[in-house]
């Protein structure tokens, strides 16, 4: 069993590519971090992208929401004054409704990521890192703001003072995270943003713990390349935390639970500085650009 940890955007397309070269299952560990509740509904953007990824359902030249959607409900109920910046298409919607719907029976954010993977025909595992809420709160001048709130509404404008995870005192995993850790011929941490995707993951001490403990097994693929993240807000907040914006920056962070890190090969003047944190650094061309470009650094990630 190969087991991932994954975010959004960046993340799906490397568990995409994974899912073509390995007959393994895979489990894919998700962040919770971003997730919102807006009109009454219960929204959870990474794991949505990672479903919708698995499915074949991705809007895949976006990153998110369900392909060929249409926004007429939105649309519509801006009319009425509902705030509308956080775009949920009329597809998509459905999704949200549904785990709200079963969240309210009683059941956990696990049991219900399980029953919207079963409906969606999705073999392989996905599992919430937790089910208590774990919030990504970005500290700017205007105060605290839910990362959505940052990201999506104001554009990732606002300067950044910090960032803290909110939630219980003591964050526990959810069920069968820590064993999928444990078990695992591998973890793969996914080209993801290491402060929104990635920390609120190994926020969770149960987590951080169990990765820590088969260390040597566990290998990230660097978002950074080149002294800027592919894409996102990455760069903005790492540097919020005092984290340099390299691989050598995310090896650091990373330092504590990871064995081997993965970055770009125009970056192979930083091997030896990684090699410095005690974590191996192995060089490949690490951008997917298309479904060629996955599969090719997802052959690479498995057989690392
Ligand atoms: P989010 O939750 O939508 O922000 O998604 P993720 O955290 O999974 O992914 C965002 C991160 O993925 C960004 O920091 C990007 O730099 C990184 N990323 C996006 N595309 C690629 C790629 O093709 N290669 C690599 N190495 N990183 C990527």
């Amino acid at each position: 069993m190969l087991t991932v940890l994954a975010g959004g955007t960046g993340s799906a397309k490397l568990v995409r590519g994974l899912t073509h070269v390995v007959s393994e299952d895979l489990t894919v560990i998700m962040n919770v971090g971003d997730n919102i509740s807006l009109h009454g509904l219960y929204i959870c953007p990474d794991i949505d992208t990672i479903l919708y990824a698995l499915s074949g359902l991705l809007d895949t030249s976006r990153g998110w929401g369900v392909k060929d959607d249409t926004f007429h409900f939105l649309e519509q109920a801006s009319r009425y004054g509902v705030e509308d910046w956080f775009r949920l298409g009329d597809k998509d919607l459905a999704l949200h409704i549904a785990r709200t719907k079963l969240l309210k029976t009683g059941l956990t954010l696990t049991e219900v990521t399980k029953i919207l993977g079963e409906k969606m025909k999705i073999s392989h595992r996905v599992l919430p890192a937790s089910d208590q809420h774990i919030e990504t709160r970005i500290k700017t001048p205007k105060g605290e703001l839910h990362l959505q709130e940052f990201w999506v509404k104001l554009k990732g404008e606002p300067e950044v003072l910090g960032v803290t995870y909110q939630g219980p005192e003591h964050p526990q995993p959810a069920p069968g995270v820590v064993e999928a850790i444990r078990d695992a011929r591998n973890i793969v941490i996914c080209p993801a943003n290491p402060v929104t995707s990635i920390a609120p993951i190994t926020y969770i001490s149960g987590i951080r713990d169990a990765l820590a403990s088969v260390r040597e097994r566990v290998v990230a693929v660097s978002p950074v390349l080149g002294g800027r993240p592919v894409s996102g807000p990455a760069g903005k907040l790492l540097r919020s935390i005092g984290v340099e914006v390299s691989p050598i920056g995310v090896a650091e962070l990373y330092s504590g639970f990871i064995g081997k890190m993965i970055i770009d090969e125009s970056d192979e003047v930083m091997v030896d500085g990684i090699g410095r944190l005690g974590v191996e650094a192995l060089t490949t061309d690490i951008l997917m650009e298309d479904k060629k470009g996955e599969q090719r650094l997802a052959e690479f990630v498995a057989n690392v």
